[in-house]
C-alpha cells in the first residue's frame, strides 16, 4: 500500500525499530523484497539508482514498482536514491517515484542547500509537494552500484560535521537526514567502524529520522545500536548483490543443462533476495 517514507520510517523509530531499504535494479529482485516485507508484517523500501532512472526503460521499472508497492498488504515505498540531476528527479517522480534522496553531499555546503532547495521548488511547482526529501550531509566513500574494498580511515573528512546539522535541516526542509559516520558505499576494507560519538552527536541536533547508507558488511548488533541513535533507515545494496550473483554462479551450469529452465534459476534468485530481506527487516525490528 501506499505510505509515506516519513510517516512509515518515524513510525517504525516509535517502536524502536528501523525500516530497510533494498536497492532494486530489476523486477525480480523487487517482487521478493515486497514478498519478504508481506511475510513479516512490515514495510520496507525499494530504491531505484540515479543510473537506472536516468533511462527510459528504467523510468518504466519505475512505474512498475509503483504498480508494485501500492498493490501490497503493507506499506512500501519508491525512493529514487542518490539524484543530483533535476531532471532525472523530476522524470523519477513522474514515473512514480514518491521519495527522493538530493545528493549534494560532494558539493560545497551552500551549493549542498541551494541543491535540495532548488529541488524542492521544482517538485512544489509540479505541483509534487508530497514528494519526501532525504538530503545527505558529509560525503560517503565507495560507489553504490560497484562494489570495491573502501577504508574508511582514508576518509575521515567525509565524516558528517555536527555542528552544520541544525542549520542544513532547516534550511533545507529535509524529511531525512543522511549522514557518513564511518559508513562507506560497497565492501568494507577491514572491520567496519562506525563513529558513535558522531552520530550520538547528531541525532541530538536534529529530531528528523537519520539515514544509515552503505549497510551492507555493518554486523547487526551494530545496527541494532543506530536505531536507538534515531537511525530510522538503513539501505543494503552490495549483500544482496552478492547473494544473487554467488548463486547465479553456482547454478546457472545445471540450469542450462536442465533445459535452459530460466525459470527455475529466477525461482533460486527471488528465494536468495526474499532470504536477505527477510534477515534486514527482522534485524531492525524491534
Ligand atoms: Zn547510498
Amino acid at each position: 500500500m501506499r505510505t509515506q517514507l516519513d510517516t512509515l520510517v518515524t513510525g517504525a523509530l516509535q517502536h524502536g525499530s528501523a525500516v530497510p531499504a533494498f536497492t532494486c535494479y530489476d523486477f525480480t529482485t523487487a517482487l521478493a523484497v515486497v514478498a519478504a516485507a508481506e511475510e513479516s508484517g512490515r514495510g520496507a523500501i525499494l530504491l531505484v539508482a540515479p543510473k537506472t532512472a536516468a533511462t527510459p526503460n528504467g523510468l518504466r521499472l519505475i512505474t512498475a514498482l509503483r504498480g508494485l508497492a501500492d498493490a501490497a498488504g503493507v506499506p512500501i515505498a519508491v525512493q529514487l536514491d542518490h539524484a543530483a540531476d533535476p531532471q532525472v528527479i523530476t522524470d523519477a517522480v513522474s514515473a512514480g517515484a514518491d521519495s527522493v534522496l538530493v545528493d549534494g553531499s560532494s558539493l560545497p555546503y551552500e551549493d549542498n542547500i541551494a541543491l535540495v532547495q532548488g529541488v524542492r521548488a521544482a517538485l512544489a511547482a509540479q505541483g509534487r509537494a508530497d514528494v519526501v526529501i532525504e538530503a545527505e550531509l558529509g560525503g560517503l566513500a565507495g560507489d553504490e552500484d560497484r562494489a570495491f574494498g573502501t577504508d574508511v580511515a582514508e576518509e575521515p573528512a567525509g565524516l558528517t560535521d555536527s555542528a552544520q546539522v541544525e542549520d542544513f535541516v532547516s534550511r533545507t526542509g529535509a524529511q531525512l537526514l543522511a549522514v557518513a559516520v564511518g559508513n562507506v558505499h560497497g565492501k568494507y576494507k577491514g572491520e567496519p567502524r562506525l563513529r558513535w560519538e558522531v552520530l550520538q552527536d547528531i541525532a541530538v541536533r536534529t529530531r528528523i529520522p537519520l539515514v544509515l547508507h552503505g549497510a551492507s558488511g555493518i554486523p547487526a548488533e551494530e545496527l541494532v545500536k543506530a536505531a536507538a541513535m534515531n537511525v530510522g533507515k538503513v539501505n543494503f545494496n552490495t549483500e544482496l548483490r552478492t547473494g544473487v550473483l554467488a548463486l547465479l554462479e553456482e547454478q546457472t551450469t545445471a540450469h542450462r543443462a536442465d533445459g535452459e529452465n530460466l525459470q527455475a534459476l529466477l525461482g533460486h534468485w527471488d528465494a536468495s533476495a526474499r532470504t536477505f530481506a527477510a534477515t534486514a527487516l527482522a534485524t531492525l525490528s524491534r
